[in-house]
């Protein structure tokens, strides 16, 4: 059986010899994952060590991503709010 990847939109095998299906390939389950879309490629060079992420580490990884971008806001905020005061 075959689908569409989510990501791609290229087909994909749907059968237990894609471990990432629905998507094509390793790189577009990650994409949709969103979780990784930084610098922070952790996963690569460890195949398969995604499998073994429970649904708390995605949880806790996101949260640590929502906790950087809040970080980098308030950097990119702080600069801007020293001109106004001035
Ligand atoms: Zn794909």
């Amino acid at each position: 059986m075959k689908v569409r990847c989510p990501t791609c939109g290229r087909e994909a095998l749907y059968a237990p010899e894609n471990p990432y299906r629905p998507f094509c390939s390793e790189r577009c389950r990650l994409i949709d994952l969103g979780a990784w879309s930084n610098d922070e490629y952790v996963i690569e060079g460890e195949p398969g060590s995604a499998d073994l992420l429970s649904p708390e580490d995605l949880q806790s990884a996101s949260e640590e991503r929502a906790r950087l971008d809040a970080k980098a806001l308030r950097a990119d905020a702080s600069p801007k709010r020293r001109t106004t005061r001035r």
